[in-house]
């Protein structure tokens, strides 16, 4: 059976084609999958009989809430969602001034390895189709009732481990008749596969482009991120200046803080020099405490002294503001939780 949100518009209108319906039912369905229809009874514009020829070959996928938390603090909004196996995934909905940004996942689990992550522990299950990326979207929005205009791919899962499956969910996500949201409201994170951040500069999506660097060089990176092994600072330097250069697109890099392991002024120093060429800003996120984990964050004032410190060396760099701390809003945790339960 099809899942129709794992075709990309073309593919629909030839599979369409191939019934035998009229050029404009692809419009219809798309419009209709994307707005959150549950069943193609749902799709009432649609006759009985095509409904019936769809439901032979293809289904409207869902997902269901399984827990969902608001933070009393600043609206934060958690989902865990149960995938039609039974798989779980976290998504988190933040309303910021320039509108409401959901942070969704693309993997269940993940393979990449990083020491102070809560996502990695167990590591990969499977990856997620485009349609279950869509769902996200789709039914966070329906269920709040309200216009999400902003992605970031910062949940659960490596999305450049999944690339042809996120590559066909960005182009859906942005077609009109859709979710309609478009490519520079849109941030993937990657911890740094290098080949495929070069490829992806070839798919010329205006997207922005985050790295979770976490080190200044790779005698520490190795320690905390097994990606490094793999490719080693330099290359992933390189990867991203090529990216920069096709895209025409500046990137950014995540640095999470982790006392006594990367904090420290001297790091801070060398950071600066890492970035300069590229010009990109630095996110500075106080790392979060995972139970397995032994890490920490720093004070405030040793967090505002890495920040001065790339500042006085003209480095842009923002200490990122933690939302729904009363939720454990931090992603991977809620899964784990349900895992182990
Ligand atoms: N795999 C992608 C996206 C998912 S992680 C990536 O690596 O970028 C989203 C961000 O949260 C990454 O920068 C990740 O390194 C960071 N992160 C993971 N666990 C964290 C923790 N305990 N504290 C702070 N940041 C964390």
């Amino acid at each position: 059976m099809i899942d129709l949100k794992d075709l990309e518009f073309d593919e629909l209108q030839a599979f369409l084609k191939e019934l035998g319906e009229p050029k404009f039912r692809a419009g219809q369905i798309f419009e209709w999958l994307h707005k959150g229809a549950e069943s193609y009874d749902d799709m009432t514009n649609i006759s009985k009989a095509t409904r019936a020829k769809l439901s032979e070959t293809t289904y409207v996928s869902t997902l269901k809430i399984r827990e969902k938390y608001v933070s009393k603090l600043d609206g934060t909004v958690k989902y865990l969602f149960e995938l039609p196996d039974g798989n779980c995934i976290e998504s988190v909905v933040m309303r910021y001034h320039h509108g409401i940004t959901i942070c969704i996942s693309s993997q269940v689990g993940c393979r990449m390895g990083c020491r102070f992550c809560a996502s990695t522990i167990g590591g990969l299950y499977r990856s997620l189709t485009p349609g279950e990326m869509l769902n996200q979207v789709i039914f966070a929005q329906k269920d709040l009732g309200e216009r999400i205009s902003n992605i970031v791919m910062m949940g659960i899962g490596e999305p450049l481990d999944n690339y042809d499956n996120v590559i066909k969910f960005l182009h859906n996500v942005n077609r009109e008749g859709g979710l309609n949201i478009g490519f520079r409201h849109i941030t993937l994170s990657s911890c740094g596969l290098a080949p495929e951040i070069k490829r992806l500069a070839g798919e010329k999506l205006p997207i922005t482009l985050t790295i979770s660097l976490h080190a200044p060089n790779d005698e520490i990176r190795d320690t905390i991120m097994p990606v490094n092994k793999r490719y080693k600072i330099a290359e992933l330097m390189e990867a991203c200046g090529e990216y920069a250069e096709i895209s025409g697109r500046r990137l950014s890099f995540e640095y999470s803080l982790i006392h006594g392991v990367n904090d420290s002024l001297e790091n801070a120093k060398e950071l600066a020099e890492l970035v300069r060429p590229l010009h990109a800003h630095v996110n500075l996120i106080p790392v979060n405490k995972v139970e397995e984990r032994e890490y920490k964050k720093g004070t405030d004032l040793e967090i505002n002294a890495f920040r001065g410190m790339l500042e006085k060396l003209g480095i842009n760099a923002t200490v990122r503001r933690e939302l729904g701390s009363d939720i454990s809003a931090s992603c991977g945790q809620l899964r784990k939780k349900t895992i182990s339960a």
